[in-house]
């Protein structure tokens, strides 16, 4: 598999990694995002934003993240879909996984969102890791032939679910709510052959023994009773809003309300590592706060990095 060396990787394409990876360009520091989809995150998914200095009023929250990832890129970042499931970072080079290869860099800056939720469903903390996933393309091809679930609607379960496709025999997709009429990717999931749609329908319990998840309970709206699935693979895609850390495992300090403990640079308890926006929990989230982020851990990177003494600013003066 592929191994990217470069100064800095960003795990998290929103508008904190955006900046981020902006002004490190700008610095000429060789600049990598990884982020798992561009349409998933808070501000991907605001439907408009009036209070983003300097923009039009009517923008949607996507338009604007498409308008800094695009700046980025024209300075050099390297933008990279993939999801990020662990990361090693001891020693002075950081080490980022994902199922599209291996990024090493000098500094890591944290930046996934508060998107996240503790495991709720009964039996979903138990088989996590041996039966329930949240990254398809990470564990997909553990499936091949099987039969598998996907709960939730929103854009990453409709993608993720594609993806299963590929590879189960079955794709029981579980839905509380109908996927919109005009939504193209719902409806093309939809006509695939091998997709079971369970309308109106929430997931009860996850079952399994000693060898993982060996099938699900569900309730339908229009029915009384439970009934059984039998089903190898439970992926769940829900949204919530607690800071997405589960693959930093024990690495980095967290407060207790979740978020990554950071100073005023931005920089994390673990020396080379930054956490940036909404990961933070911090009280005002908001996509100008995220961004304001971004820029200091960039300038913050570029003095450790070159070690220099004080912060070099990115301004022409004429
Ligand atoms: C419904 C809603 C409306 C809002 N309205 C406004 C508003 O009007 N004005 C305003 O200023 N703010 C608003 N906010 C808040 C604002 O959107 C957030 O504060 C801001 O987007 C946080 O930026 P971020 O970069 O930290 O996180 P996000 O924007 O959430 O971006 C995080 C990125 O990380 C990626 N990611 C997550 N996990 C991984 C992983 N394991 N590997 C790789 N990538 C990963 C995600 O796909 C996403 O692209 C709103 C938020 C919501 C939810």
């Amino acid at each position: 598999m592929e191994t990217i060396e470069s100064d800095v990787v960003i795990v998290g394409g929103g508008p904190a990694g955006c900046t981020c990876a902006l002004y490190a360009s700008r610095a000429d520091l060789k600049t990598v995002i990884l982020d798992k989809n561009p349409s998933v995150g808070a501000l991907a998914i605001t439907h408009q934003i009036a209070n983003y200095p300097g923009v039009s009023t009517e923008m949607s929250g996507e338009a604007l993240l498409t308008l800094m990832r695009d700046q980025a890129v024209q300075y050099g970042t390297d933008y990279r879909r993939a999801q990020v499931f662990g990361v090693d970072v001891s020693g002075d080079w950081k080490t980022v996984f994902t199922p599209e290869g291996t990024f090493k860099a000098r500094a890591l800056v944290l930046a996934s969102g508060a998107m996240g939720r503790p495991a709720s469903f009964k039996g979903e903390a138990d088989f996590l890791g041996r039966g329930v996933s949240y990254c398809a393309t990470c564990d997909g091809a553990f499936y091949k032939g099987r039969e598998v679930a996907v709960v939730g609607v929103n854009k990453e379960a409709i993608e993720e679910a594609q993806v299963l496709t590929k590879f189960a025999s079955t794709v029981h997709w579980i839905t509380s709510n109908d996927p919109k009429k005009d939504d193209a990717h719902a409806q093309g999931l939809l006509a695939s052959p091998n997709v079971q749609h369970w309308s109106q329908t929430r997931l009860m319990l996850i079952e399994g023994n000693e060898s993982g998840v060996t099938g699900i309970r569900l309730k339908s709206r229009s029915k009384d009773n439970e009934e059984g699935l039998t089903v190898e693979g439970v992926f769940v895609y829900m949204s919530g809003s607690k800071p997405i850390t589960d693959f930093l495992g024990e690495q980095v300090a967290l407060k207790e309300d979740g978020g990554v403990v950071v100073d005023d640079f931005m920089a994390t308890t673990s020396e080379g590592v930054w956490a940036i926006g909404d990961i933070r929990n911090t009280p005002f989230k908001q996509a100008v706060v995220a961004a304001s982020d971004g820029c200091i851990a960039a300038m913050s990177i570029d003095r450790f990095l070159n070690s220099r003494k004080v912060i070099r600013v990115d301004w022409v003066h004429s």
